[in-house]
């Protein structure tokens, strides 16, 4: 699932701030962020820009910011970041739909093909970030380079695409999920701040084989294994052995081309790699430590994760790190909504210091999602 950054919302309450009688807090699915007074209404459609949006200078509708712009990728332009004003948290910038004219013109277009009710659910699950120039601001644009992404994006090549990318769904885009999910059975694990990290096994005798692409020829390729094709890949793209720097020192530190060659089946591991040179070691590693955190197997075979106990054993059996284990409750015995999701999210990580927040996973491995601490976003500047 791709991340939205821009989406038309309903404003679901409105509530005064103390103190503050120019402002106040409004409530759009799980998020909560501040609007002036009087500016929006409970059941009014509204344009939420969520964190991490990058707002272009160029659009007059930002001007009111013009002091705050940043230069990110070689363009001016606000950066939407969690804040707190009067002792409440703001997430995200709302705005009224009657201020997007090319927004209500999309509208008006989808309402002639699909009809009224159709044209407004189909509308609030469009993602507008490309018709306003809204970019996605990525914070880890300094450790690309760290952890040894060649500088030229044309000759890297995506990762293997019978591998899902690593991504998980923040909980406050998930209004229903309490009521949804609520009677079943989850894993809860620490959410580790490092660099998504996948490394497969593929078998001489898959079909899949074809699709990978032709090894490197510089040295000996520890990808070609006897029985088949072992490799790593960040997030997105392969790691060439040659440039995946702490991504295959990880690997080879933990003998994977040749534990997944011994398992002989089609695989991939997904997990953190995390250490003092990844990210800005927010986990807070010794000098000179990297290593793989496992959170995810994906059965290639058979097109799905293992579930989250399966993963578990073969972690233990494969002599591998796992994120922390949390435990695993009832859903809605740990939370009932937003609120109490988010200050369980608050705690400390694998180090001793303040974690990102949690993941939680459904026991079949169907279905996750994330919730991030907002005292993490606040001091992160997120
Ligand atoms: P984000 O870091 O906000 O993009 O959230 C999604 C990412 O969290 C995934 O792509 C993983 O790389 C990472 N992550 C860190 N810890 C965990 C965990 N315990 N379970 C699942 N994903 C995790
Ligand atoms: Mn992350």
């Amino acid at each position: 699932m791709t991340r939205k950054l821009v989406t038309v919302r309903k404003v679901a309450a409105v509530h005064p701030i103390k103190g503050a009688d120019r402002i106040e807090a409004v409530e759009v699915d799980g998020w909560t962020c501040i609007a002036g007074r009087g500016q929006f209404r409970a059941g009014d459609l509204a344009v939420f820009f969520e964190i991490d949006s990058f707002l272009p200078a160029g659009d007059p509708r930002w001007t009111h910011l013009a002091d705050k712009f940043i230069t990110y990728t070689g363009e001016r332009g606000f950066r939407v970041k969690s804040a707190r004003m009067r002792g409440q948290i703001s997430q995200g910038i709302l705005e009224p739909l009657d201020d997007f004219p090319e927004i209500l013109a999309a509208w008006v277009d989808l309402e002639i093909r699909h009809g009224r009710r159709e044209a407004e659910r189909l509308l609030r699950e469009t993602a507008f970030e490309g018709l306003l120039g809204v970019k996605k601001f990525e914070a880890t644009e300094t450790a690309v380079t760290a952890t040894g992404e060649p500088a030229h994006k044309s000759d890297q090549i995506p990762m293997p695409e019978f591998i899902p990318r690593t991504d998980q769904e923040r909980v406050q885009n998930l209004p229903d999920v309490f009521e949804k999910w609520g009677e079943e059975i989850f894993q809860e694990t620490v959410k580790m701040d490092g660099s998504s990290m996948t490394v497969y096994f593929v078998r001489n005798d898959s079909p899949l084989m074809d699709k990978l692409a032709p090894l490197g020829t510089e040295g000996k390729q520890t990808a070609a294994q006897p029985n088949g094709r072992f490799d790593v890949c960040s997030r997105n793209v392969e790691k060439p052995e040659s440039q995946g720097r702490y991504f295959w020192a990880s690997a080879k530190k933990n003998s994977l081309p040749e534990k997944l060659s011994r398992l002989n089946r089609n695989i991939a591991l997904q997990g953190e790699l995390c250490g003092s040179s990844i990210q800005k070691n927010f986990e807070g590693f010794p000098l000179g430590f990297h290593d793989f955190f496992v959170f995810g197997a994906w059965d290639i075979d058979e097109r799905r994760y293992m579930k989250p106990k399966e993963t578990e054993d073969l972690v233990g059996r494969l002599g591998l790190k796992h994120v922390p284990i949390v435990g695993y409750h009832r859903l809605g015995d740990i939370a009932r909504n937003v609120q109490e999701i988010l200050a369980r999210a608050e705690g400390i990580g694998i180090n001793g210091k303040k974690r990102e927040g949690i993941v939680l996973k459904q026991v079949d491995g169907r279905f996750s999602f994330k919730t991030i601490s907002n005292s993490y976003l606040l001091k992160h500047g997120e």
